[in-house]
């Protein structure tokens, strides 16, 4: 029986308190060495603090590196981070997975226990079951969308205000940021009015033309001429146009990490950046280094910023129902939420807030076991052997595999030895035919029919469904963060908490 490292619900280095009961009751060490620190210091700083209330007065009380915004209970600056499909139980995966594995707590479930959570629907003006340009284009401007639109009224000609735009407008800087593509509909929402997310030439224009400060991702296609091996019909260069705007214009972690701001424009793939099971270190930086990075950026600007930061891959994954590749996906997230986190510490001025755009193919923890038939939900020792996600897989199969090829990859990627019987159903891809409106890859939805035993993970879908989800956050404003909340209802807190 593969229970995975024994570690249940408690994670390495946390420890239990008490004075907790009601929001997990487990602190993490760095929290705990911070508390015994500040118990032997608390009473010089009541002394200081007496004598310099008039001048302290900010300070003091709140830690804040900028009173004036701290004191007042206002934002300076708003990092919204959406997990593109990131379901809870996406988030629930990733948990155990960080657990029982990294023996580590997620930074999410850290903010979910210090800070305010609440459940989110989004279901869109035409549809239950939404789609990201719709979903990010609700949270971007506070009305409800048609799906495939990006901040565009139904009419598909009158754009609709974006709090992006609201806030740019107050003199804060922008930045958009994913792991998908810089064109996608989850960043775009936020920065452009296009009737169609399809439309991603006019949304790299848009962009730039916005003037968003920094842009990272992937799609360097919609940024080049045909010439260059780009998509873009016009024979227009952005890369050269955003140079002669003042963008530093990057291509890979290294030349990321010497960039200065404050105007960074990042393409690290002519498509999606790499699934993060599957990424070059070299190559391409990973979410975490791209959200440092735009956080030292757009912090030069002295009247604060607005960024979204995506976990754009966890979706894609979740399509291909690839539970590695999802788990390492929301994983990054998860390291970039620490990012933000650490900077909101130090900020306390800045609301974080944490959510997904919808929940992506029905994920379900299953029960039971390949060997003992014992109820376990997920096998995570398992899915630690995955060296590589279900987009590498779909190649390594081609078109037409024989059982005999499908059990070599499986054996060579996945590290799981599957039956004559299994590797037939994955080379007829029976699960496909049997429901091709809702099975679209090949093979990828029959492998994971195969694996649901070995693996402890089933997909009810390839789709988007219209599962609640997690909202979740720190600092000013994220107190009404709080009971069921519509996605839409997300811009007037987020405008709130500045103004
Ligand atoms: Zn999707």
């Amino acid at each position: 029986m593969a229970l995975g490292g024994g570690l249940w619900y408690e994670p390495c280095r946390t420890f239990h308190d008490p004075r907790l009961e009601g929001r997990g009751g487990v602190i993490s060490e760095e929290d705990r060495v911070r508390r015994r620190v500040w118990r032997r210091i608390a009473p010089l700083w009541l002394v200081v603090g007496l004598l310099f209330t008039p001048v302290l007065s900010g300070c003091a009380t709140s830690g804040a590196l900028d009173p004036s915004s701290a004191a007042s209970g206002k934002a300076k600056n708003v990092v919204l981070l959406i997990g593109d499909g990131m379901g809870p139980s996406h988030i629930w995966a990733s948990w155990l997975y960080s657990n029982r594995v990294l023996g580590k707590n997620l930074k999410m479930i850290e903010i979910m226990n210090a800070g305010h959570t609440a459940y989110l629907v989004n279901d869109a003006a035409d549809a239950i079951v939404t789609e990201s340009a719709a979903a990010a284009s609700q949270i971007a401007t506070g009305q409800r969308m048609t799906t495939g639109a990006l901040s565009m009224a139904a009419d598909g000609k009158t754009p609709v205000k974006t709090i992006m735009e609201i806030l740019k407008a107050k003199g804060l800087a922008t930045g958009l940021v994913t792991t998908s593509g810089i064109t996608d509909a989850t960043p775009a929402a936020f920065a452009v009015h296009v009737a169609h997310r399809s439309d991603e030439i006019s949304v790299a224009d848009q962009e730039l033309t916005f003037g968003v400060d920094v842009l990272m991702g992937g799609r360097k296609q919609f940024f080049l001429p045909e010439v260059s091996a780009g998509k873009r019909t016009d024979g227009r260069n952005l890369l050269d146009e955003a140079r002669a705007a003042g963008y530093a214009v990057v291509g890979d972690a290294e030349e990321l990490r010497v960039a200065a701001g404050p105007r960074i424009l990042g393409l690290f793939h002519m498509g999606n950046m790499a699934h993060e099971i599957d990424r070059s270190v070299t190559m391409e930086p990973s979410l975490a280094e791209m959200t440092a990075k735009t956080l030292e950026a757009l912090s030069q600007t002295p009247s604060g910023f607005f960024a979204m930061i995506e976990g754009g891959r966890i979706d894609h994954a979740a399509h291909r129902n690839d539970a590695a590749g999802m788990i390492h996906d929301t994983l990054a997230f998860d390291e970039a939420i620490g990012v933000v986190q650490e900077f909101a510490r130090k900020n306390p001025n800045t609301l974080v807030i944490v959510t997904a755009d919808h929940e992506t193919a029905g994920l379900a923890l299953i029960s039971p076991s390949k060997e003992s038939k014992a109820d376990i939900g997920i096998d995570v020792t398992t899915i630690r052997k995955a060296k590589a996600s279900f987009e590498v897989i779909a190649d390594a199969l081609g078109q037409d595999p024989t059982p005999k090829q499908v059990q070599q990859v499986v054996k060579t990627y996945l590290d799981i030895e599957i039956t004559d019987d299994e590797a037939r159903t994955v080379a007829n891809d029976t699960i496909r035919k049997l429901d091709p409106a809702h099975y679209g890859y090949l093979f990828l939805h029959s492998l994971a029919f195969v694996l649901r035993p070995y693996l402890g993970v089933s997909w009810g879908s390839q789709s988007h469904t219209a599962s609640p989800l997690l909202v979740f956050g720190m600092g000013p404003g994220s107190e009404r963060l709080r009971g069921l909340l519509h996605n839409t209802q997300l811009f007037d807190i987020m405008k709130s908490a500045v103004e």
